[in-house]
């Protein structure tokens, strides 16, 4: 996949990263449901970015969610993207449209070194991003609230958001920060 491939950059973006396995489709699918489209990438193949566009009443594009490869489980070395596909790296660094990053952790499993490697990366060129705690309806009130005490220590984050593409929770929460980074979907029948 090369950069051409990509959308025209029309409208404002948000990308979605996680580990393979993090809940990303199911977190994707419990955000737009049926009101997004696929307009580029090509169906099954992983290694490439997924767009949807989420369209206005009129049909028109208001909004693209580009859902990024998961990444492995394999010990990162000197470059973030190591093991992911080449274009990975630039699209986060240079798409101009890109207004948020948003980044999967599992709530289930402890801090993972490759992902505060993302956070740092994506901390260096400035690119901005959330960070969401999958799969939360599987702990209990005082798990739960240790395990995210843990990975915002351990992730040096100020802010985690939790949520469960079971049940619900955290999805209204996700759509206001989508929102509040100018990223806008209010009025268009999307959110
Ligand atoms: P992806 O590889 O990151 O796209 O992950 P998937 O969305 O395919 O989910 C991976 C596994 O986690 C599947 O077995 C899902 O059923 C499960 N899963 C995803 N989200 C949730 C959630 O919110 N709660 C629970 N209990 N399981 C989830």
């Amino acid at each position: 996949m090369a950069a051409e491939q990509f959308p025209a950059p029309d409208v404002p973006e948000v990308a979605f990263l996680g580990r393979s396995n993090v809940g990303k489709s199911s977190l994707l699918n419990a955000l737009v449901g049926e009101k997004a489209a696929k307009v580029s990438g090509t169906p099954g193949r992983t290694r490439a970015i997924n767009f949807f566009a989420l369209l206005d009443e009129n049909r028109r594009r208001k909004l693209v969610f580009a859902d990024l490869p998961g990444y492995g489980y394999a010990k990162i070395s000197k470059s973030i993207s190591a093991e992911w596909p080449k274009f990975i790296e630039p699209y986060l660094q240079e798409r101009e449209t890109l207004g948020l990053c948003v980044c999967l952790v599992d709530s289930n499993v402890p801090p993972q070194e490759r992902d505060g490697q993302l956070l740092a990366w994506l901390r260096s060129v400035g690119q901005k991003f959330v960070v969401v705690a999958t799969k939360v309806d599987r702990l209990s009130g005082n798990v739960r609230t240790r395990n995210l005490a843990a990975l915002k220590k351990g992730l040096e984050i100020e802010e985690i958001l939790a949520v469960s593409a079971k049940t619900g929770t955290g999805i209204k929460e996700l759509w206001a920060r989508i929102e509040a980074t100018g990223v806008s979907g209010q009025g268009s029948g999307i959110s």
